[in-house]
């Protein structure tokens, strides 16, 4: 007889392995920390486990990774509603990002976990930027270990922008903002593979040229990896082009920026010449469908980007702009924007969306 922890039986399997693989009644089998076997047909005589979970007339996937966030915002949902990026974030996210507590943001962390764990994630990207004050960032991360999610957190830094709306409160200088980095990395660096902390710009009007090649010095001697909003909407190029001559994705590609250690977040403007330097550097992308929508953003060219080799992920982005962390959710959205502004139904098929 074969004891195992846990066994998964009567699932409609999705492996994504390399064949995409689908194993339509089949089960899994769990010891410790790992899965075991994935196996067709039923559970066989003899073979016994813990825990049997039957999931019957459901479907089995490996758990999603939202690669975009902001953990503070489910607490925001619904406020600021029919704004464009700026003006939405004048008026919800950032006045109410200067007050939230490290109390606050703990439990803000729960209630987002709970919600990405209950539509299939096991995977978090949080792009933390109410960076006034150090604990705020802890509150944060001992709320997503309280739910036994695995995440990344992203500390990015403000260097500038209160000509934009920028709080005064979370600009810094980008060395600071490294040695903060370098004080989460050491203080949560027996997490394993469970949590991860990287860095970033938040966005291009809150960093200075300075702030980049900083941050990305620091990034590169100490191999850390960074994400970013970038071409989010026009705003990106409209202050590139007046403080710098020149559109954002070149003037980072000129300073060596775009790397395979950089994600670069909703990539909504994107032209063909900057989709190819995204796969020429081994760029990755952040696809957030819901957000761009709801804030009227626009459609990302995803079909583009994948058929250049991008590699394509999906995230939620915050809940002030999305009203809930439903990955489902996003998932859908992921395909569907990307049928409806072409008039074609097959932009996206199903398993690639997957
Ligand atoms: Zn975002």
């Amino acid at each position: 007889m074969a004891h195992h922890d846990l066994i998964i039986k009567n699932a409609d399997i999705c492996t994504m392995d390399a064949n995409m693989t689908r194993i339509q009644h089949g089960y899994v089998v769990v010891d410790g920390e790992t899965i075991t076997s994935v196996n067709e047909g039923s559970v066989p005589a003899g073979v016994e486990a813990d825990t049997v979970i039957d999931a019957e007339g459901q479907v089995l996937f490996p758990g999603f990774i939202d690669t975009h966030t902001h953990i503070f915002q489910s607490f925001l949902k619904g406020l600021g509603a029919d704004h464009r990026l700026i003006e939405w974030l004048n008026r919800s996210a950032l006045p109410y990002g200067k007050y939230m507590t490290p109390y606050q943001h703990r439990l803000a962390a729960q209630l987002t976990c709970m919600e990405a764990i209950k539509s299939g994630c096991t995977t978090l990207c949080e792009f933390f930027y109410t960076d006034q004050d150090p604990e705020l960032a802890d509150g944060c991360i001992a709320g997503m270990e309280d739910t036994g999610i695995r995440s990344v957190f992203i500390r990015t830094f403000q260097d500038c922008g209160e000509d934009y709306g920028m709080p005064a409160c979370f600009i810094q200088p980008a060395d600071k903002a490294m040695e903060e980095v370098s004080r989460l990395r050491h203080d949560y660096a027996d997490r394993s593979d469970m949590l991860s902390i990287w860095t970033g710009p938040d966005v291009t009007w809150s960093t200075t040229k300075e702030g980049y090649r900083t941050m990305l010095d620091y990034c590169k001697s100490e191999n850390v990896r960074y994400a970013m909003h970038i071409d989010e909407t026009e705003v990106d190029d409209d202050m590139c082009q007046k403080h710098y001559g020149q559109d954002i994705v070149p003037m980072l590609d000129d300073m060596g920026f775009l790397t395979d250690h950089m994600l670069g977040v909703h990539c909504v403007n994107l032209t063909p010449d900057e989709i190819k330097r995204f796969a020429d550097n081994g760029v990755s992308i952040s696809y957030n469908p819901v957000s761009n929508m709801y804030l009227g953003s626009g459609a990302a060219p995803i079909r583009e980007a994948l058929d250049a080799g991008v590699n394509v992920s999906i995230g939620t982005d915050g809940a002030a702009s999305n009203n809930t962390t439903n990955y489902l959710e996003s998932i859908k959205f992921a395909a569907l924007v990307q049928k409806g502004f072409t008039r074609d139904a097959a932009r996206i098929t199903a398993p690639q969306t997957i």
